[in-house]
């Protein structure tokens, strides 16, 4: 009788274990788990959608991604998603100290993911420019030119890099564009996120499986998919930073509060 007790116990504890295991917010961040997201989706039957034709009135999921790091990291995601009929809508920066949109390997990873059919959106940091609205409406714009013109593509959507909450449900369009923190996106989609290398509120995985939640904004950031699984965010982005000069590290600990703090570790242990 004992005996049936434990084993029945430890079967428990296994399906637990393996349901845990299915979830999204359990699994490690790899391209593995980014094509679970991606089945996930698809077996949801949900439309995957672009932000322009969510607000034309479409529902479903719209699949996000800010490139904060890397075009060419950003492709890897691009590629799988278009190997499995995904559509997804990719935000680049102009101005990044962390990457240069000169640079023609990353010309070319913008280029062959809108080759794919994905869209692209400017991923702009507001924090670097001082002055009203007007002022952010005409830097966007020359940010969106340079873009259109470096990619031949035109931009129809900006997504804010780490917002201050006065752009977080702004009505007003910038640079006569909708932006993906108008009140429109804010108050009738679930928004989902791993910014800092983890899911910190709501698991993916249930949001979509839950029937009662029309639409969806779910942003990703190709870098913490991309680098080796087995690191912590913080360590990811050592990993990936690994040679480059001590101002784009900086910088990066600047925009990125997971290696700012393995950083403010580093040299903590230097010191002991
Ligand atoms: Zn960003």
């Amino acid at each position: 009788m004992q005996k049936s007790w434990k084993i029945s116990g430890l079967i428990r504890i296994l399906i637990l274990k393996n349901k845990n295991f299915k979830i999204m917010k359990h699994k490690k961040f790899n391209l593995a788990s980014y094509k679970y997201l991606i089945d996930v989706i698809k077996n949801s039957k949900r439309n995957l959608i672009s932000f322009n034709q969510y607000f034309l009135g479409k529902s479903g999921v719209i699949l996000r991604h800010d490139i904060d790091f890397s075009p060419t990291k950003a492709l890897e995601i691009a590629r799988l998603e278009h190997n499995h009929g995904v559509f997804s809508t990719f935000f680049v920066m102009l101005n990044s100290k962390i990457y240069s949109m000169q640079d023609a390997d990353n010309i070319k990873a913008m280029k062959s993911i809108i080759c794919m059919g994905h869209d692209i959106g400017l991923h702009f940091d507001p924090s670097v420019y001082q002055g009203d609205e007007n002022v952010l409406n005409t830097v966007c714009q020359n940010e969106c030119n340079s873009i259109e013109g470096l990619l031949s593509k035109k931009i129809e959507i900006i997504s804010f890099h780490r917002p201050e909450k006065k752009f977080i449900g702004m009505k007003n369009k910038i640079a006569n564009r909708y932006h993906s923190y108008m009140p429109e996106l804010i108050e009738k989609t679930k928004y989902c996120s791993d910014s800092e290398g983890k899911w910190r509120f709501d698991d993916p995985e249930e949001l979509i499986n839950n029937k009662s939640i029309k639409n969806i904004q779910l942003l990703t950031h190709p870098i913490w998919w991309t680098t080796p699984s087995n690191l912590s965010p913080g360590e990811k982005i050592a990993f990936f930073l690994k040679g480059q000069d001590e101002s784009v590290k900086k910088e990066a600990a600047r925009n990125c509060k997971p290696y700012s703090l393995y950083r403010e570790k580093q040299i903590q242990m230097k010191e002991t």
